[in-house]
């Protein structure tokens, strides 16, 4: 592998996990609801049940602390979701957003004074449970960010271990180790969902850039088989598939359609002459001769096969079909191209053979097509270097 190619897979690995850093971030400000829905509530019953047993001096600070963060948060992740619509996400902007989540962690925090009033048994453990049941919904809602979930589960829990461990009582002791063992086991989990979904993504960004790269190239293929590889115009198969569609809409129109044959003059004695690669690029020329003369988007213009080309014009009738015809005879003559051994001039020139035909009655495409080498071979032997046409109607007579 080159150094280039090293350089350019580096760059592609740190613009994958890019998108997985944003989209995990993403994935968390799509929960932001939930938690703050979880505090709210949370706090509503513990501060309810302190309230209850006359505690209001801590129980109504505490859940003003706890709403006065729900409110500062939701403009914080308003102001981030606009942040990142106007510049577009930085690791900076999303780590300091974590961090900010850490308000309801300190929130959650300051329980812990309600452990040092609480009137009862009843009252503590419902502290209890609920500070623990924030940080293990904060591993699922939050673990997609695990600066944002340490942000507010440390501040969150450690408080509360520290009061339950320093009241000297053992089943507060063993409370409190409990606790400790409890947030290492959430710690587990959030780190697992992280991966999962950090892993899940990758998957997913790598199967989309895979579809990606799959579409562009058999959009690639499907245009080379379409393409003749020498002159860039469409080939035989492409224009077959041309001639049947555009007959078909022609058909239920009863519009004409006129057809262009077109061949190259002594070129075997012009490749003999001049060699292949010569006879390669004089066919090169011709075809940028007619693709200059046929600019219109319902112009078609194909390679028929070797020095063969062939020109489709849906609803033009004969005169202006002969217009064409003759410019690209005149354009091709003009291009004086050497061809000293030509028994009809001394530089390049082509025959043409133009019929317009009526769709519709008993009349096929193949046999538009056919009509068009007929007039062809007629200028071939009258002479080559000439345009022969016929207009064709409907009821399979000359028109
Ligand atoms: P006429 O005026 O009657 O058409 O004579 P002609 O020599 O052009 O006709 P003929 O069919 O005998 O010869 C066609 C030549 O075109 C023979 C072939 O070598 C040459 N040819 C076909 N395809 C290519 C190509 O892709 N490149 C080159 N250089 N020559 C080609
Ligand atoms: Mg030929
Ligand atoms: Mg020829």
């Amino acid at each position: 592998m080159t150094s280039k190619n090293i350089a350019s897979n580096n760059a592609a690995d740190t613009d994958m996990e890019k998108r997985i850093g944003w989209a995990m971030f993403r994935h968390m400000l799509g929960n932001a609801a939930i938690p703050l829905l979880g505090s709210g509530a949370g706090s509503l019953l513990v501060a309810g049940a302190f309230f209850w047993r006359d505690r209001q001096t801590i129980a109504i600070p505490w859940l003003v602390v706890v709403y006065a963060t729900i409110v500062i948060r939701i403009y914080l992740t308003r102001w981030f979701r606009g942040f990142v619509a106007v510049h577009g996400f930085s690791e900076r902007a999303g780590n300091w957003y974590a961090l900010s989540v850490g308000l309801s962690g300190i929130a959650w925090g300051f329980g812990a004074l309600l452990l040092n009033n609480a009137p009862d048994v009843i009252c503590a453990e419902l502290t209890i449970t609920a500070i623990q049941a924030m940080v293990m919904g904060g591993a699922i809602t939050l673990g997609a960010v695990m600066p944002a979930f340490f942000a507010f589960s440390i501040p969150a829990i450690l408080p509360m271990v520290g009061v339950l461990a320093s009241s000297g009582e053992a089943t507060q002791m063993v409370l409190a180790g409990y606790s400790l063992i409890f947030f290492v086991l959430v710690s587990l989990v959030a780190r697992n969902f992280n991966r999962s979904l950090r892993r899940a993504l990758r998957l997913k960004f790598e199967n989309e850039a895979l579809v990606d790269l799959l579409t562009e190239r058999a959009r690639e293929l499907a245009l080379r088989a379409n393409t003749d590889g020498l002159t860039g115009l469409g080939n035989r198969l492409w224009f077959d598939q041309i001639l049947e569609s555009e007959w078909a809409r022609l058909k239920r129109s009863g519009a004409p359609l006129s057809v262009i044959l077109l061949d190259v003059d002594h070129f075997k004695l012009f490749n003999d002459t001049y060699g292949h690669v010569a006879g390669d690029a004089c066919l090169k020329q011709i075809a940028q001769v007619m693709k200059e003369v046929c600019r219109s988007t319902s112009e078609f213009v194909a390679r028929y096969g070797g020095e063969e080309f062939i020109v489709l014009l849906p609803e033009v009738h004969a005169e202006a079909m002969c217009g064409v015809a003759e410019r690209i005879r005149t354009r091709i003559a003009d291009l004086e191209i050497p061809h000293e051994t030509s028994q009809t001039a001394h530089h390049i020139t082509a025959s043409l053979g133009a019929v317009t035909v009526q769709c519709g009655g008993s009349t096929t495409s193949a046999d538009a097509v056919a009509l068009a080498d007929e007039q062809l071979y007629r200028a071939k032997a009258l002479g080559r270097n000439r345009v022969e046409h016929l207009a064709w109607g409907a009821r399979d007579t000359p028109a």
